[in-house]
């Protein structure tokens, strides 16, 4: 196994760190979050939104477009969970093709399925209105074969996603990956116009604002301690008080806790992390990703990576299935970078970060009501464009009655799990495996 594996051994290289090395979010360096003033807690609301993220920010606009006072309660501050961390890459679809959806869940398949595709146009739109400093760039995306093995899969689906979704999609065979990926240790790729880039925080920040336009007040630094169903309705007690409301929607995906246990017991949360180097120059960005598309390969330990609008590589993946630090995190990822790209060799590190990512059992997302309380979450890493979404369709049904068609998959849960991934060592050290064959 190399020293530069991103399996190997932690710690053996350091990465080289720029001298403003930092330990958050590159994204939060050019955001300016709305300043939102501590204010007592309302005694009722219309909704109560726990989360503060993409798929309640997009609830809590949408519910004051219909007349709805949402109240926005997040443990953290605006920004802080996955939605102000992610690599801000935007794509169509869940996890499972369209041909899996309609066998096993029919109707409802197809449904999910659109709703998805509904939800990259939501992206597009919502950000030329409401953020148009977040930088919404149609790009592409590459998703790249790491295993000669694997092209006889993305050739499959490349067919699909032309003949049946209508996408613009070509297969790249390995002597011409050099225009598009100048880089190393792939056998060829799929090219789609399904894909995006979006700087994520600036975003989140257009949907805080859209949401305080349509009257919904948002409150940081507020956890949910548990919700407490009424009669009609539901009282939500929090660090700073009670809020007795009419609904209450649970949009904590990754960072769901014990407040909501229902969700808790049906969503893995694993940690993703990225490192963004120090800005590339125009000559060598361009010598990274000539086109500037969204990059992914096809490794269950996947790695996914962009150039940020100011030309710095941000390079993401999973690294371990159980819960690693930040810095030996950083280290296996610049190894797995450099092996990707050697021309980068000794380019210096500005940020490294981590987040977490919400699974699912059957690796679908849910928008779902139990016990009075409606549930969006599980987007598997494809949270930008299926959050917004999801968030804007659970307002509809709050509001409207508006009952989305895959609201009555069922949402899995495995015996004895309780919101603690104790299996995600096993399930690593399994894909590990099949990563190398
Ligand atoms: C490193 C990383 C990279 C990613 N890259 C991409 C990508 O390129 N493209 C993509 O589509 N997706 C990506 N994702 C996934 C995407 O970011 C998420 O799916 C999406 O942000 C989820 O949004 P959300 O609003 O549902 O949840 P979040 O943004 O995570 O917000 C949930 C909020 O709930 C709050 N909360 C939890 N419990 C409580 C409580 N008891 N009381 C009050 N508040 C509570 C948390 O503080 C948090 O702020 C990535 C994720 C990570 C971590």
């Amino acid at each position: 196994m190399s020293l530069w594996s991103p399996l190997g051994p932690p710690g053996k290289r350091v990465a080289p760190l720029a001298e403003n090395y930092r330990e958050t979010p590159l994204w939060w360096d050019d955001t300016t979050f709305p300043t939102l003033v501590e204010s007592p807690l309302p005694a009722t609301a219309d909704v109560v939104v726990v989360g503060s993220g993409f798929t309640g920010l997009a609830a809590a606009a949408r519910l004051g477009a219909h007349g709805k006072h949402a109240v926005v309660v997040d443990s953290s501050a605006l920004g802080e969970g996955a939605s102000g961390r992610n690599a801000g890459m935007v794509h169509a679809g869940v996890r499972r093709d369209l041909d899996t959806l309609e066998r096993k869940y029919g109707d409802a398949g197809r449904a999910l399925h659109d709703a998805s595709v509904e939800a990259y146009r939501f992206v597009a739109q919502t950000a030329a209105t409401a953020a148009p400093d977040a930088m919404y760039a149609q790009s592409g995306w590459l998703h790249l074969a790491h295993r000669r093995s694997r092209m006889k899969a993305l050739r499959k689906d490349e067919a699909e996603r032309r003949r049946r979704l209508g996408e613009s999609t070509v297969m790249l065979e390995e002597d011409a990956l050099e225009s598009e990926a100048p880089c190393r240790g792939f056998f060829g790729g799929m090219l789609t116009d399904n894909g995006a880039s979006i700087h994520p925080a600036r975003y989140l920040a257009g949907l805080a604002r859209l949401s305080l336009a349509s009257g919904a007040t948002l409150h940081e630094h507020t956890r949910v301690l548990s919700i407490e169903s009424l009669h009609t309705g539901s009282r939500v007690h929090t660090s700073r008080g009670d809020i007795t409301a009419g609904d209450v929607l649970v949009a904590t995906n990754g960072y769901t806790d014990a407040a909501a246990p229902w969700a808790r017991n049906r969503i893995i949360p694993i940690g993703s992390y990225i490192i963004a180097t120090e800005p590339l120059g125009d000559a060598r960005a361009a010598d990274v990703s000539p086109q500037r598309r969204m990059m992914s390969d096809t490794r269950n330990f996947l790695h996914y990576w962009r150039l940020s609008p100011d030309g710095r590589l941000v390079f993401g993946g999973r690294t371990s299935f159980a819960p690693v630090s930040v810095r030996t995190a950083r280290d296996r990822l610049y190894a797995a970078m450099i092996e990707i790209y050697p021309q980068l060799a000794g380019v210096r590190v500005s940020h490294a970060w981590t987040g977490n990512v919400g699974f699912t059992f059957d690796q679908l997302p849910h928008l779902t009501r139990s016990d009075g309380i409606t549930y969006a979450m599980g987007y598997c890493g494809s949270g930008v464009a299926l959050g917004s979404w999801m968030g804007t369709l659970a307002a509809e049904w709050i509001a409207k009655g508006a009952r989305p068609a895959f609201s009555d998959l069922r949402f899995p849960r495995i015996p004895l799990y309780r919101g603690h991934p104790w299996f995600l060592p096993l399930v690593g050290a399994y894909y590990s495996l099949l990563d190398q064959l």
